[in-house]
């Protein structure tokens, strides 16, 4: 799973990166190097003689920067999102492979259904932020339970305190974090001054508390929360009105649309077609 989402993220980073190239440019960081590294992809097209582009490709070419555009301006909220995944993956890596028994892991399978957070929906991916934010919302409430009903399992305040300890700064900064990244309007001063102080606590707990577990470095997602959301936040104003919600509102009719024109054998054609049924 984490590989997984690793791999995609890769992907999402170097185009991400691309698309803000400015940004990338002024940023002394991880995402600088992977952009050098990943080169530029659309170099092969550019460097084809003219009588090589036919009106077709170009118009392509234009829908694929389009899609490129929209799938760029959501970078961030997915990151948010992508890094609350970890964060739940290294939670019951650390409930399932340690000596913490798996009883406090299905307690907290059990908490987690009780407020209507679902993992698989969570896992296969579509219906991923509803989940999160209400994770988000109630942390505090599930690991208070959580402790309540571990003691009565025998096991020692102490422990439970130990992974508690170690996972609520994490939520308690995107939970402050996530809200202002979603809102779709302009920021105020203040609360653009509450997203740096939170996602500055989100590097300095994960420094503390995960880093190790990934070789001493954050991770890319956990990387763009400390150096890029505030940056981007400023920059803009907002980053909700970038966000990616309406893009993925939009799936099903696009999937409906492909669907129709799948017996289409060339890809230019399938795509426009694609496009224009997705646009009734
Ligand atoms: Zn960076």
């Amino acid at each position: 799973m984490l590989s997984g989402l690793s791999d995609l993220y890769q992907s999402r980073t170097a185009k991400a990166a691309i698309g803000f190239g400015s940004f990338a440019r002024s940023s002394n960081c991880v995402c600088t190097l992977e952009v050098s590294r990943v080169g530029d992809p659309t170099r092969a097209v550019r460097s084809r003689s003219k009588r090589q582009v036919t009106a077709g490709e170009k118009v392509a070419e234009g829908l694929e920067e389009e899609a490129l555009a929209i799938e760029v301006a959501a970078e961030e909220a997915w990151a948010a999102a992508a890094a609350l995944d970890e964060a739940k993956a290294e939670y019951d890596q650390l409930n399932e492979g340690s000596a913490i028994s798996g009883r406090l892991v299905k307690i907290y399978n059990e908490l987690l259904v009780a407020e209507n957070i679902e993992k698989q929906l969570y896992w296969n991916g579509q219906l991923v932020g509803p989940h999160l934010w209400r994770l988000f919302q109630r942390y505090a409430v599930i690991f208070a339970t959580l402790k309540e009903k571990g003691i009565g399992l025998s096991f020692s305040p102490e422990s439970l305190d130990n992974i508690i300890g170690k996972f609520s700064p994490a939520f308690a900064a995107l939970a402050a974090i996530a809200p202002l990244m979603r809102a779709t309007r302009l920021l105020t001063p203040a609360e653009l001054d509450h997203l740096e102080t939170n996602c500055a606590a989100l590097g300095a707990t994960w420094r503390e508390h995960f880093a190790a577990a990934h070789g001493g470095e954050h991770t890319p997602k956990v990387h763009l929360i400390e150096r890029h959301v505030v940056e981007q936040a400023r920059r803009h104003g907002t980053l909700g009105m970038f966000g990616e919600e309406a893009v993925e509102a939009e799936h099903p009719a696009w999937a409906r649309a492909a669907q129709l024109c799948r017996a289409i054998k060339n890809p230019r054609a399938r795509l426009l077609a694609t496009k224009r049924h997705s646009e009734r």
